[in-house]
């Protein structure tokens, strides 16, 4: 009888972890005015379970031309939901979905229509639909135990890559981590760019900034391989385009642009990972509710001793766009704030292996991200 020998047991099993097999988006249609075919899309499901749909709307929204459009049928459900105050939260998934049961029983399907954090709801939503409990069981990897019901995105605003990651980050009492499973990707998501030509300027540009962040952590780590390169390095020349020299600024081109840059700048991520910036980001959002990509903005700019090259040419993105960071926060900071904000970031190995190697609890101490968070 043929013996395996423990070792190769254990190459088979690093093999297993090391390359990463993932679903990607079911179906992807592309293109200003793409918005329109939601209806079409969607008929074909209208039959599902208890034959009606969610949909989950950015409260933006709320009175513009947009919600005109959403093709909201007599049976459906609609929520317009204010992203302003807070990030998703696990408590906000469980009321929502108790309510949406209680009410209609299954949905069909949910629609999030709205920028990462719709994209967050509608994902979690979809999951939490049929998975018993609270969402604070799944927080993590494969924790999820069905799949979830059918789940469209559309993104309003870009940069975070949330339309197509599958992730759905939830902040919960004790963390912010994600619903992270196969089902959590969206069956399908519509990128039209013309709704992002009303996003903010600062928010066009933290959020768009995500996606460069994104792209340099990518890159700059043992994660990376040639298919998230290939990605990555297509990403920033996009996003070179939007955010640096003569065509650069929100116009209906450059929105083209970036709903792609973000989308390959998720993907980049999906075989790869985040680095320094977001590890302190996460430790940021969870001690002071900082958003995610404002969070990174105000970090990114002092990391230039991990990414030199990429903080440089933030740097050159930020003074292009006159876009006001402000500095000297940690004065506010108590030593007790800073210290939990540095304990969040350490417990976030996969991050730093990632980023610094295996030695990385020789060089990342808390005492040494507490003087990180100190710069901001
Ligand atoms: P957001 O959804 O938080 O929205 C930012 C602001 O833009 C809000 O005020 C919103 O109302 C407004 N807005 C959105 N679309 C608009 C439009 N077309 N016109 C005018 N205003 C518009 O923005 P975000 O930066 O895309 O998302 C951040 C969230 O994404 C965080 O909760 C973060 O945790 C999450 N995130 C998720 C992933 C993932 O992979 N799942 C990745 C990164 C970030
Ligand atoms: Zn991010």
């Amino acid at each position: 009888m043929l013996k395996i020998q423990p070792e190769a047991i254990m190459v088979a099993a690093q093999t297993q972890t090391t390359h990463k097999n993932f679903k990607g988006i079911e179906k992807t249609v592309f293109g200003r005015g793409s918005f329109s075919q939601l209806d079409e899309i969607l008929a074909p499901r209208r039959g599902d379970n208890e034959g009606y749909f969610v949909f989950i709307v950015d409260n933006y929204f709320k009175g513009k031309p947009l919600e005109e459009r959403v093709p909201v049928h007599a049976e459906d459900l609609t929520y317009y939901i204010s992203v302003e105050e807070h990030e998703p939260t696990t408590e906000q998934i469980d009321q929502l979905r108790d309510e949406i049961l209680a009410k209609k029983g299954l949905p069909s399907g949910v629609v999030g229509i709205g920028g990462g954090s719709i994209m967050d709801i509608a994902k979690a939503l979809s999951l939490m639909l049929t998975n018993e409990g609270s969402s604070t069981l799944y927080q993590g990897l494969n924790l999820i135990k069905k799949p979830g019901v059918y789940h469209v995105g559309v993104p309003t605003i870009s940069g975070t890559g949330a339309e197509v990651s599958m992730t759905a980050v939830l902040t919960g009492p004790v963390k912010k981590l994600g619903l992270k499973c196969e089902w959590t990707v969206f069956n399908q998501v519509v990128l039209d760019p013309e709704l992002i030509a009303s996003v903010p300027r600062n928010w066009w540009f933290y959020t768009g900034m995500d996606t460069y962040i994104h792209c340099v952590e990518s890159e700059n780590g043992r994660m990376n391989n040639a298919y998230s390169h290939a990605y990555a390095e297509q990403a920033m020349k996009l996003c070179r385009e939007v955010y640096l020299g003569e065509q650069s600024g929100q116009t209906p081109e450059n929105d083209d642009k970036l709903m792609v840059a973000s989308l390959m700048g998720g993907l980049s991520l999906t075989y790869s990972e985040v680095g320094v910036c977001h590890a302190l980001s996460y430790g940021l959002s969870k001690i002071l509710g900082t958003r995610h990509c404002y969070a990174n903005c105000l970090i990114m700019n002092h990391l230039e001793d991990y990414y030199p090259e990429g903080v440089a040419e933030f740097k050159q993105m930020v003074a292009y766009h006159q876009i006001d960071l402000p500095q000297g926060l940690a004065n506010e900071w108590d030593d007790e704030t800073i210290t939990k904000m540095a304990h969040v970031s350490y417990n976030l190995p996969h991050m730093w292996l990632h980023a610094i190697g295996d030695n990385w609890q020789e060089v990342i101490t808390i005492d040494v991200l507490k003087d990180l968070f100190r710069r901001l």
